[in-house]
């Protein structure tokens, strides 16, 4: 049994959500457990067939009502966003709502035209012909994050959805009321029973559904948990999709347009309060503009306002999202003063505000020793190092077990994809930070250990499909010139035709 208990009911085994800015305990959820998720994805297993058998643009007819739905609810949906992770309604709205509407358009528009099967002749085959299908996988896992909980997962349901696939989600324990939004949005635009399942708890429900009868798992988290559900998947040969961490660098070059530079740092660096899988969590500048470049981030830092959300609508940074992230931030900014950073703005936790506040933080002086430089801080820090040149800094960006996003920032356009092409990442923005993996189009993707799998873009959609190739004869023949009877004769007469052939292939790609 699934669903939202009163606030005085308890059980052991719930979650509870908390708002990080107030510390107030906003509901409680019972745990679902294996039984509870093997339900849900027969459930989901037995509506799968009839969604798939709705034509494409069917399908795309109730992703536009889910899109209506939101548009008419996006101040509650927001609200939810911002209440469970103290993040600002406005950025819930910017890079949540807005940009998940824009995938749902893309995606109902698009999908019809990527998924129709395509027909091709096989060239030495010439009485053969072939066709490729993508056929749905049948029921899709999910299981998502609390920092983007709301855009995430729906994007990745989208998805699935569009091409035939039934969904289970487990959205993250720190946000259960968003996944219980997007159950009730889904629902409020008249999805079919069972097309979309929710299963809420925490990572024992995760674990369960990466253990049930799903066709694959579509995880967006940790390395670590990643890491465990590949070697979970890997003992029944699941498929999975892994978008996992980053440390991504950010390369400001000499001739990087200067203001838009630092706002570019400064945004990248603190907008959700750090908490983005793609946060500017390290940042090398080349000795000539550092100094000044330095100073005007410092500026530009002092001036964001910490606060609480729903209290002032003009916050620009809320607290982190639980106290699990405020331990590893604190812990981060003490190792790295310890072996010698400097602080020049921010640097302590805000306890005065009540929630799990802690400065926007700058600091300095740092080397590839600090966890700050090493590990995925996920929170409102922003080390800088100062580097000799363009070549040091993509030697530096590129030394880390992470390669999720990195940026560039310089006045030649040329000069930042030559860069771009040497940078170890799935992702590299020239003048921009994090913003693309709210472009539908785009593929998000991280390499090293980053993750595994796409999302986003076409190559995204086709995460969710199975390839089906079938193959046919176009004129009936008594055999074909590969079977029995092999002879010498038969074997002599194929030598001279491959002969040619040889020089034919040749002389194509002359
Ligand atoms: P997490 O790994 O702690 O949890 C993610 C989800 O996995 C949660 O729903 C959790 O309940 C579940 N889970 C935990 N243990 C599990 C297990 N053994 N089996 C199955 N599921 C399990 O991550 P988090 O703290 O929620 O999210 C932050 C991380 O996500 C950061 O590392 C961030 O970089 C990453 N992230 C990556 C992307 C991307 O696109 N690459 C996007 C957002 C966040």
């Amino acid at each position: 049994m699934t669903g939202k208990l009163p606030m005085t009911m308890t059980r052991a085994a719930e979650i509870v959500s908390l708002n990080p800015a107030t510390l107030e305990k906003l509901a409680r959820f019972p745990i679902a457990t294996a039984d509870d998720v093997s339900q849900a994805v027969a459930r989901a297993r037995a509506a799968q067939p009839a969604w798939a058998a709705l034509s494409c643009r069917n399908r795309a007819r109730y992703i536009l009502k889910v899109r209506r739905a939101l548009y008419d609810r996006k101040e509650e949906v927001c609200r939810i966003i911002s209440d469970e992770t103290g993040k600002p309604e406005f950025e819930a709205l910017t890079t949540e709502v807005f940009m998940v509407s824009d995938l749902m358009s893309h995606f109902a528009m698009k999908s019809e035209k990527l998924l129709r099967p395509r027909r091709f002749t096989l060239a030495v085959f010439r009485n053969k012909r072939s066709m490729v299908v993508r056929e749905p996988l049948g029921v899709v896992g999910v299981i998502s994050p609390w920092n983007f909980p709301f855009s995430i997962p729906v994007g990745e349901i989208v998805m699935a959805l569009m091409a035939g696939n039934a969904v289970v989600l487990k959205p993250s324990e720190h946000t259960p009321l968003v996944g219980d939004a997007i159950k009730r949005l889904f629902a409020a635009a008249g999805f079919p029973e069972g097309v979309l399942e929710v299963v809420q708890g925490d990572g024992s429900t995760g674990a369960a559904l990466v253990e049930a009868a799903v066709d694959k798992i579509f995880f967006t988290g940790s390395v670590r948990t990643g890491k465990k559900i590949a070697e979970a998947a890997a003992r029944r040969l699941l498929p999975v999709v892994l978008e996992l961490g980053g440390k991504d660098p950010m390369i400001v070059c000499a001739d990087a347009p200067f203001e838009r530079t630092v706002k570019g740092a400064v945004w990248g660096a603190f907008m959700n309060c750090g908490q983005v899988c793609a946060s500017v969590e390290r940042l090398y500048v080349v000795e000539p503009v550092a100094e000044r470049f330095i100073a005007a981030v410092v500026d530009e830092v002092k001036r964001l306002r910490l606060g609480r959300p729903a209290a002032d609508c003009s916050t620009d940074v809320g607290p982190l999202t639980n106290e699990q992230q405020l331990s590893t931030v604190v812990e981060h900014v003490a190792d790295a003063v310890a072996r010698g950073a400097r602080v020049l703005a921010g640097g302590r936790r805000r306890e005065d505000l009540g929630g799990y506040f802690f400065e926007p933080t700058v600091l300095v002086d740092v080397d590839e020793t600090m966890k700050v430089m090493s590990d995925e801080t996920f929170g409102p820090i922003l080390p800088i190092k100062v580097v000799k040149d363009e070549d040091e800094a993509v030697r530096e960006a590129n030394a880390t077990r992470y390669g999720l996003l990195a940026s560039v920032w310089t006045a030649d356009n040329e000069k930042g994809r030559r860069l771009a092409r040497r940078i170890e990442a799935g992702t590299v923005i020239i003048n921009d930070a994090i913003y693309t993996h709210g472009a539908a189009r785009t593929p998000w993707f991280g390499v090293k250990e980053s993750g595994l799998g796409v999302t986003h873009g076409d190559a995204g959609l086709f995460e969710f499909t199975r390839l089906k190739h079938v193959n046919w004869d176009l004129l009936p023949l008594k055999s074909d010139w590969w079977w029995f009877p092999y002879t010498p004769r038969w074997e002599q007469r194929f030598k001279t035709l491959m002969k040619v052939l040889y020089r034919l292939g040749l002389r194509k790609i002359a």
